[in-house]
């Protein structure tokens, strides 16, 4: 019997393999990691070159090595020297880099070795452990942990209803920005990092129109959320929060969503006035088709946009991830959930008796960086408690 699966080989995933083999000392053979993808870190992959992503927003320190100056270390060496680029404030990776580091740890620890192919569907607690049941049998293990990253995609009301295959959301599996006709008429909708990033590669890779709409004004902020949660400041206060309503509130607060970095902006600007990008602050109403084909965009500033194609950068559902599988697993195991709907773990994490999550799942016990590189860390740090 397995000792631990970890379910998702994302980078929260591959983090918390890594520091379990290597500072909690559990051997190679009692650890897997299950995933439908075919190799480790392929949804992040995706995920970042369909938005053009240059540079990290997360500080050089927030990867998936085990010690702070990991990546640091890395881009000194010859590995990582002819990749070293980071952007102040806040020394932020490039994507290259970071990935070049993360594939290292891959290739070093062979965790491609210890990738088990499987999507779970449900959880059974048994004697000493749990039956993990995939779509492809069921597999019995001592311990769990749920790295299952984001799961549902958030669509806009009008684009659920338009229901028209161009209109499609640049998180989809299937969708590759890289295919897109260089004669397409594209309009991106959302107002935060992705959006812009988005907009941004389209126009620089040649695309003759780029509509970005927003539902805002350009907001810049350095990260996603407030610094404070990387440190004792805001974190302290939410631990002595007993109520998770109050903690959820301190959570929405201290995320700065619909935000971008500074440099992201800069580029974005630079592009709008050079005409390559046209920005329109306002919200989509509906979305119809003409009688010859064009999307038709219309916005509540009364303005129409043809286009051939509508890209949603409209992030992901807040909900919490997993249904529906997971909704089956807490009523049938009677998981411990507040009026959110998210999970209450105790402080190592566990859901319950050798059942752990991290990312969005854990945000309740770590906060509002749980589902960022920074909160793959603190899990693993919770996790190693649990070893202990
Ligand atoms: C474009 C983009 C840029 C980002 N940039 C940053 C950044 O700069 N800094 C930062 O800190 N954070 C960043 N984030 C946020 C976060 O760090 C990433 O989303 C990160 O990939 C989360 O890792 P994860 O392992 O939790 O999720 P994922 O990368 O989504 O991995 C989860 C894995 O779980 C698997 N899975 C899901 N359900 C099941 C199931 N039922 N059975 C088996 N496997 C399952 C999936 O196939 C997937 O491989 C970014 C996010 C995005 C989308």
């Amino acid at each position: 019997m397995l000792d631990w699966l970890i379910v998702g080989a994302g980078l929260h995933g591959v983090h918390l393999a890594h520091v379990l083999l290597q500072r909690g000392g559990v051997p190679r053979s009692r650890l897997r990691l299950l995933d439908p993808h075919p190799t480790p870190l392929t949804r992040w992959r995706h995920l970042t070159a369909n938005v053009g992503m240059t540079f990290l927003r997360s500080p050089s320190v927030h990867h998936i090595g085990l010690d702070a100056d990991d990546l640091y270390r890395f881009a000194r060496s010859a590995a990582g020297r002819w990749l070293t680029e980071f952007r102040d404030p806040y020394h932020r990776p490039s994507l290259a880099l970071f990935n070049a580091h993360a594939d290292a740890i891959v290739r070093k620890h062979r965790f491609d070795e210890l990738l088990l192919s499987g999507s779970v569907c449900g959880l059974q607690r048994v004697r000493r452990g749990w039956r993990v049941i995939t779509e492809q049998g069921d597999l019995v293990v001592r311990r769990v942990v749920l790295a299952i990253g984001r799961t549902a995609l958030h669509r806009p009301e009008w684009a659920r209803a338009a229901a028209d295959p161009r209109i499609v959301h640049i998180f989809e599996p299937g969708f590759e920005r890289e295919r897109l006709l260089s004669t397409e008429r594209i309009v991106v909708v959302g107002g935060g990092i992705s959006a812009a990033q988005t907009a941004t590669v389209l126009a620089r890779a040649g695309h003759p129109e780029v509509t970005l709409v927003m539902r805002q004004p350009i907001r810049k902020a350095h990260f996603d959320s407030d610094p404070c949660w990387n440190g004792p400041k805001c974190l302290t206060k939410f631990w002595h929060t007993r109520s998770y309503v109050e903690r959820r509130r301190q959570i929405q607060t201290g995320r700065y969503r619909g935000t971008m970095p500074h440099d992201v902006a800069r580029e974005l600007l630079q592009l709008v006035g050079d005409q390559r990008i046209a920005l329109k602050i306002a919200e989509v109403t509906t979305c119809t088709v003409t009688p010859g084909g064009t999307l038709c965009v219309h916005l509540n500033s009364n303005e129409t946009i043809a286009a051939d194609r509508v890209l949603l950068a409209t992030g992901f559902d807040q909900a919490r991830p997993g249904s529906p599988w997971l909704d089956r697993v807490i009523v049938s195991e009677g998981l411990p959930c507040a009026p959110c709907g998210y999970p209450i773990p105790d402080k190592t994490l566990a859901w319950a008796p050798d059942l752990y999550v991290s990312g969005a799942l854990a945000e309740l016990e770590l906060g509002a960086t749980a589902p960022n590189l920074r909160g793959a860390r603190l899990a693993a740090e919770r996790l190693l408690c649990a070893v202990n």
